[in-house]
């Protein structure tokens, strides 16, 4: 089979790998249907994390199973899954509190650029459409496997209520779907930070209410004045850099919380400023997984369509190319089809 390799920053391939197999009983093979490029892909194609040797790629997918081990009961072949970039049982008291990622027996996995791809605690993992998806819906299933789990995890973290006022920090995927998750729970007032016009659009389209362009002190300043002085409610912070964050905790309000979800790359905090700021601090790898089932069924049923942050589609084969358009913010996300 064929999928992405991740030689050297700036240098991904699409080669010959060898096929995945069922190497535990709690596996399951799926045939990638659909595949994407995350933007913390970036953080390796732009070498500020080290490729250390050539490495299969990616962590989002929506595929058909084809096999499971002997001790896989829910998942059966033939069914459409969607799973989250970390394997987990579903069953552990962590898991059960709602946080997957950080399952006592989970699982990390790659090479999801490809053709085929092995799911370990499938059980734990998968989550089986109700029924084979209208190809119309796949882009709006695979955002759920990271994306969109990830947007609606920040607005949990930040608390998002209704009728509350909430900031969206980054205009990126995830950011775009932090748009998607805080109308969806209510927000009554969005407001997205971006000074791109086509993500701008489509923020808006989203259910953004204003835009802010200024960035640091101006664009804390103008958060207040669109907020009555006092900052937000809820401030989803979707970029993972310092500057974003320091954006983040200072547009919330005294009492208002920060749900940070972009992977931190140099984010330092000071705990004097914390301790007065008085504003809630959560974030983390998403739980995409606790969210799965809620999250299927609006797709399905077409009450939110984190589909729209896909805007170029290419064969897995331009797996290249894809990373290039994103590097180069030519394109939101993309995705990719084997
Ligand atoms: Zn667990």
């Amino acid at each position: 089979m064929r999928g992405a390799v991740l030689h050297a920053p700036g240098d991904v391939r699409f080669e010959e790998r060898e096929k995945p197999e069922i190497s535990k009983p709690t596996d399951a093979l799926i045939r990638t249907v659909a595949t994407c490029v995350c933007g913390s892909d970036l953080w390796s194609y732009r070498g500020i994390n080290t490729v250390a040797e050539p490495a299969p790629f990616g962590h989002e997918y929506v595929g058909i199973v084809e096999e499971v081990g002997g001790e896989v009961g829910r998942i059966k072949p033939g069914q459409f899954v969607i799973g989250s970039f970390f394997a987990s049982d579903d069953t552990c008291a962590v898991c059960r509190a709602g946080y997957h990622t950080s399952c006592q027996n989970r699982e990390y996995f790659g090479g999801c650029q490809s053709e085929y791809i092995r799911i370990p605690l499938a059980d734990g993992t998968l989550v089986a459409t109700p029924d084979q998806p209208d190809q119309a819906l796949v882009p709006g299933l695979l955002a759920l496997s990271d994306v969109m789990g990830t947007g609606w995890y920040a607005a949990v973290a930040a608390e998002v209520e209704p009728g509350s006022t909430a900031v969206v920090v980054g205009d990126g995927a995830v950011g775009l779907c932090g748009v998607i998750a805080a109308k969806a729970l209510g927000a009554e007032r969005i407001i997205a930070m971006s000074r791109h016009a086509a993500r701008q659009r489509l923020a808006t389209e989203l259910g953004a209410t204003d835009i802010v362009t200024e960035r640091g002190a101006d664009g804390v300043e103008h958060i207040k004045e669109l907020t009555g002085g006092v900052g937000a409610d809820s401030v989803l912070e979707c970029v993972g850099t310092g500057e974003s964050m320091q954006q983040a905790l200072h547009s919330a309000r005294p009492g208002g919380n920060v749900g940070f979800v972009g992977v931190p790359h140099g984010v330092e905090l000071s705990g004097t400023e914390l301790f007065y700021s008085h504003v809630g601090l959560r974030g983390g790898p998403a739980p995409v997984r606790a969210f799965l089932p809620d999250l299927i069924d609006r797709v399905w049923t077409g009450s939110i369509d984190p589909g729209k942050v896909f805007d170029l589609t290419l064969p897995l084969a331009q797996v290249a190319d894809a990373y290039k358009a994103m590097d180069e913010r030519r394109a939101i996300k993309v995705l990719l089809e084997p």
